[in-house]
């Protein structure tokens, strides 16, 4: 697993969503941004993931997806809840993950961070197999960008998102990375 000169990892699945765009000029990626995501909530396994981030949802399907309707979104990396990424944004672009944030002062955060989602949701364990993926892709994008700070969703946008949630396992993921 390698990013190529746009930023698309090697060896895995590929699901290109037009909702991205270009970093501002000279911006250094050097941010991680840890996300939880299901649809519909604390369901898993569909492909209702993917059809959000490439617009193709429809809406008339389940309640819940009525109010995405006018969202726009992507991150870059979804860690399935077998353990399978899937990239849908390069990293050298900005993929639209973050919202409204700020970090250490920095506001923008989709400007120099990458987003990574994992399958789940704030109410139970994520599977031992989606660290072990996370660890994985961590270290990669650690060799290629100058990732200084891992951070939650919640971490930037406090009191407006709530994710990765309280049953991510900070401890494990980050003393895996040691
Ligand atoms: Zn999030």
């Amino acid at each position: 697993m390698k990013p190529d000169s746009l930023g698309w990892m090697s060896g895995v699945l590929k699901i290109v969503s037009p909702n991205c765009d270009a970093r501002p000029p000279r911006a250094t990626i050097n941010l991680l941004v840890i996300h939880n995501i299901s649809l519909p909530p604390n369901e898993y396994g569909g492909d209702a993931i993917k059809r959000f981030f490439t617009n193709t949802l429809d809406h008339t399907e389940h309640a819940y997806f009525e109010q995405l309707k006018d969202l726009k979104v992507s991150s870059h990396f979804l860690i399935r809840r077998n353990g399978q990424i899937v990239q849908f944004v390069p990293c050298n672009k900005r993929a639209w993950h973050a919202g409204v944030s700020n970090w250490h002062g920095r506001s923008r955060c989709n400007d120099f961070s990458i987003g990574i989602e994992m399958e789940g949701s704030d109410f139970e364990p994520f599977v031992e197999c989606q660290y072990d993926t996370l660890v994985r892709l961590t270290r990669h994008l650690k060799r290629t960008y100058p990732i200084m700070d891992i951070v939650g969703h919640c971490d930037i946008a406090p009191g407006r998102k709530t994710d990765p949630g309280p049953f991510f396992d900070w401890n494990l993921y980050l003393a895996r990375l040691e």
